[in-house]
């Protein structure tokens, strides 16, 4: 069963974009994921088809009209995929959360513009608001080809290599350890010996030392979840010999 992705969007000339490449793009000719786009201009009012109006209580900007949204919504009939508004204001998007929307049927965007959407909308259409990070996007698209891109490359066979997927930054909450390849010396500095012993143990546990000291060093809130994940799982441990 495909994974399958609507976009609402004023710019449907802005996808599949960097999502037609690579992996992502072989995964869609072969069937693994869909993607469609919405143009919320359709639903706009009017001769103008207008989509958006001047913010009551006033101020600068306009806001998109909660009507507008709505009809584009519900031009996708019902659906058990989570309808997903890219808001700076939403739950700030992760691995964790990239890995439970691979685990659905698929995915709507919304992308907002200006200064976004009539709250209304946001509530009545039981929208999740997911933000890729603490800054202001011109629009929600590029947030919401981040989020797609993200969750995507999760699905089985979508990614060669599924090994590759299960030891990177953040699968096991710790920031990946430091990658070499060839040559094995350039400009005068050598690969670390450890990586050329062959002996997989000493390897393993050189990455995962590795893995810990630049977490600590560069995330220290990632860092203090993985402490903190630790001591949980030995005090379970702890019980199960009690
Ligand atoms: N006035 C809003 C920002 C509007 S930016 C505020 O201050 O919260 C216009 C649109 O870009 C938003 O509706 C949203 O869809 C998108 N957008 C901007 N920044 C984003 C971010 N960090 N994450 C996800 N979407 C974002």
């Amino acid at each position: 069963m495909a994974f399958d992705v609507s976009v609402i969007t004023l710019y449907p000339e802005a996808f599949p974009g960097v999502l037609d490449v690579s992996i992502l793009g072989r995964a869609r000719r072969d069937g693994l994921w869909s993607l469609d786009t919405i143009d919320l201009r359709e639903f706009g009012l009017g001769r103008h088809r207008q989509v958006d109006e001047t913010p009551a209580g006033g101020g600068a900007g306009l806001v998109l009209r909660p009507d507008v949204a709505a009809a584009a919504i519900d031009s996708l009939g019902p659906s058990e995929r989570p309808l997903i508004y890219l808001s700076p204001r939403g739950q700030p998007f992760d691995a964790d959360m990239a890995a439970t929307f691979a685990r659905g049927p698929g995915m709507v965007c919304f992308c907002g513009r200006f200064e976004g959407l009539d709250e209304r909308v946001i509530e009545h259409r039981d929208m999740i608001e997911v933000s890729i990070g603490d800054f202001i996007l011109a629009g929600g698209e590029v947030a919401a080809q981040t989020i797609i891109e993200a969750t995507v490359r999760l699905l089985p066979g979508v990614a060669g290599n599924q090994t590759s997927i299960e030891d990177e930054s953040f699968s096991n909450g710790l920031l990946e350890y430091p990658q070499y390849t060839l040559p094995r010396v350039w400009e005068d500095h050598p690969t670390p010996d450890v990586l050329l012993s062959g002996d997989h143990q000493k390897i393993a546990e050189w990455r995962l030392n590795r893995s810990k000291l630049l977490t600590e060093a560069r995330r220290i809130d990632l860092w203090a979840a993985y402490l903190n994940g630790q001591e949980i799982r030995a005090s379970e441990t702890d019980d199960e010999h009690d």
